[in-house]
C-alpha cells in the first residue's frame, strides 16, 4: 500500500516534470538567461533515463545569433551534431546499460530563426536502461569542451524522489 502511494507520488512528480518542461512554462518559470549558467534536469522513470539541458547558447558556442562566417556555421553545426550523437556529454553507470533512444536539439537561432539579443538552446536526450535500479546518478562531461558553462543548475526526479544539485567542473557528479 505504501509502496503505491509512493509510486503513484513519483508518477505525479514525474507528470508535474514533463509540464514544467514543455516549452512554453519551461520560459514562464525559469525565464533566465544568465551566461555561464544553465540547466538541467534529469528524470528516472522506470527503464527510462531523460536528460534535458536549457542553456544559453553562448555557454556552448560563444554566440548568440545567426552564424556569419564559414567559421561559425562549421562550429553550429558541430555543436548540434555533438549534442545529438550524445558523445562524450554524460556518463551514467556501465551497470545500468543505458543506451541512447533518442536526442532533439533545438536551437532557433541556429535553424533559421530570428536573431534576438540573447538565445538559447535545449536539448532533450531520452535514454533506455537495462538494469534502471542500478542507475544512481551520471557525470556531466560537458564542462571540459564547453568553458564558457561553468555551473548547471540540476534536478532531479527520481525513484527516490525530488532533489536538486549544483554541479560545476569540479563537481561534476549528479547523484539520487
Ligand atoms: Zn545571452
Amino acid at each position: 500500500m505504501i509502496r503505491k502511494v509512493i509510486q503513484r507520488a513519483t508518477t505525479a512528480a514525474w507528470s508535474a516534470l514533463v509540464l514544467a518542461l514543455t516549452p512554453g512554462h519551461w520560459a514562464q518559470a525559469h525565464g533566465v538567461h544568465q551566461h555561464g549558467v544553465a540547466r538541467l534536469e534529469v528524470a528516472v522513470e522506470g527503464a527510462q533515463l531523460v536528460i534535458r539541458l536549457d542553456s544559453p547558447l553562448d555557454n556552448l558556442l560563444g554566440f548568440e545569433r545567426a552564424p556569419r562566417t564559414a567559421a561559425e556555421r562549421t562550429a553550429a553545426a558541430a555543436l548540434i551534431k555533438r549534442l545529438e550523437s550524445a558523445q562524450g556529454l554524460f556518463l551514467t553507470s556501465p551497470v545500468a546499460g543505458c543506451t541512447l533512444a533518442s536526442a532533439e536539439v533545438e536551437a532557433p537561432v541556429l535553424q533559421g530563426g530570428s536573431a534576438r539579443e540573447h538565445a538559447d538552446l535545449v536539448a532533450e536526450w531520452r535514454y533506455t536502461c537495462r538494469a534502471p535500479e542500478r542507475l544512481t546518478g551520471l557525470r556531466v562531461l560537458l564542462f571540459k569542451d564547453y568553458p564558457r558553462l561553468r555551473r548547471l543548475d540540476a534536478a532531479v526526479v527520481g525513484p527516490r524522489g525530488q532533489r536538486a544539485a549544483q554541479l560545476t567542473a569540479r563537481l561534476p557528479d549528479l547523484a539520487w
